[in-house]
């Protein structure tokens, strides 16, 4: 009995070894992108011929109200699956690239954007710096084509404070398109917070990293989803989430003044029993007010801002919804959750 069974135990786990899944999964989120979807997708599946090994490409539709999803849903390419994650809503393109890095099963992850401001052509030369046994492989502007060079200052001031005011090392001009190992994206996986700051969140988990320098282009078509009031949001955010430093600044801060106000309060009181008072000392007054009131008033936001994260998280909300996965080429398996 025992040794008729036995075989069939090996063929099992012999067929399970085969099945390792995809080499290469390229998430791409995407949000009111009908402009550029059919450019992007032939010259993304074009690459894809390119690699050996099996490939899936999942499009994560975050929320799109412009007809993209129908446009992802008829796209094909060949040997390689492609699947479209629906989102309920617009949940930001954090939540996107988490969804995306939910479903990807690939032992290596690509990460992209659907305006072709990252050329798809560099994916098998990232893919060679995996086979090379690197976990993370950076992709880093080497210029910002179509970027007014006030975004290029702020942006190069945000990076070096990231970098001064949290323990991460967040590499400059590294964004979101990246290749990373399936050991890195199961770490990423199962980081429970809620607010993503994803550049944040992907140097996290460190691993062996390289970086490829590139050329990025201006988007290909259509407008930037992000501006002025949202990148300050996502700075904000970035600084919060990894970093109480600026809480530890802020009390250094009030210990200073305190300080300062003490010996202060030592002199004036020394000069008044030594010479009387003379009533004057209004603008120094106004000063010391105005600069404490500033400086309670700047603290107390600052506790805010950690305390509406707190509030946040707490909530425990999923951080999207699916509304389904669709196989493309019209075959819709409805998976919501
Ligand atoms: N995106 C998204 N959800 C959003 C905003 C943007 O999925 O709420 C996608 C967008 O479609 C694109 C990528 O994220 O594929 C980058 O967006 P965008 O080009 O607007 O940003 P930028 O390149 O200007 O930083
Ligand atoms: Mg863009």
């Amino acid at each position: 009995m025992s040794f008729s069974n036995a075989p069939i135990t090996n063929i099992n786990t012999l067929t399970k070894r085969r099945d390792i899944g995809p080499t290469l999964s390229v998430v791409v989120p995407f949000y009111n992108e009908s402009e550029v979807l059919a450019e992007f997708h032939q010259r993304l599946s074009w690459v894809m011929t390119q690699i050996s090994g099996k490939t899936e490409i999942i499009y994560v539709d975050d929320g799109s109200v412009d007809g993209s999803l129908e446009i992802v849903k008829n796209f094909d390419a060949m040997n390689c699956t492609i699947k479209c994650v629906e989102l309920s809503r617009n949940f930001g393109k954090e939540n996107a690239m988490s969804a995306g890095l939910n479903h990807a099963k690939g032992q290596a992850v690509v990460m992209i954007d659907a305006d072709l401001q990252d050329p798809p052509e560099l994916i098998p030369k990232m893919l060679c710096k995996w086979r090379m046994g690197f976990d993370v492989v950076n992709m880093k502007r080497t210029n910002r084509r179509g970027e007014s060079w006030f975004k290029r200052f702020s942006a190069g001031c945000f990076y070096k404070i990231l970098n001064k005011m949290t323990p991460l090392n967040v590499p400059e001009n590294v964004g979101d398109f990246r290749l990373m190992s399936a050991k890195v994206v199961k770490h990423i996986n199962a980081l429970p917070e809620r607010t993503r700051y994803m550049k944040g969140i992907f140097a996290w988990p460190g691993f062996n990293q390289t970086t490829i320098e590139f050329e990025r282009d201006a988007r290909y078509l259509g407008q930037t989803k992000w501006n002025y009031l949202k990148l300050i949001g996502l700075a904000m955010d970035g600084i919060s989430s990894f970093s109480i430093r600026p809480l530890r600044i802020a009390t250094i801060l009030g210990a200073l003044v305190a300080s300062s106000a003490f010996i202060y309060g030592l002199f004036i009181i020394t000069k008044t029993i030594a010479f009387g008072e003379v009533v004057s000392g209004y603008p120094s007054t106004m000063v010391v007010q105005l600069a404490l009131g500033g400086v309670q008033l700047l603290s107390i936001g600052l506790l805010g801002e950690y305390i509406g994260r707190i509030f946040i998280e707490v909530k425990q909300r999923p951080l999207y919804l699916v509304a389904g996965v669709h196989d493309c080429k019209g075959i819709s398996n409805n998976n919501a959750n």
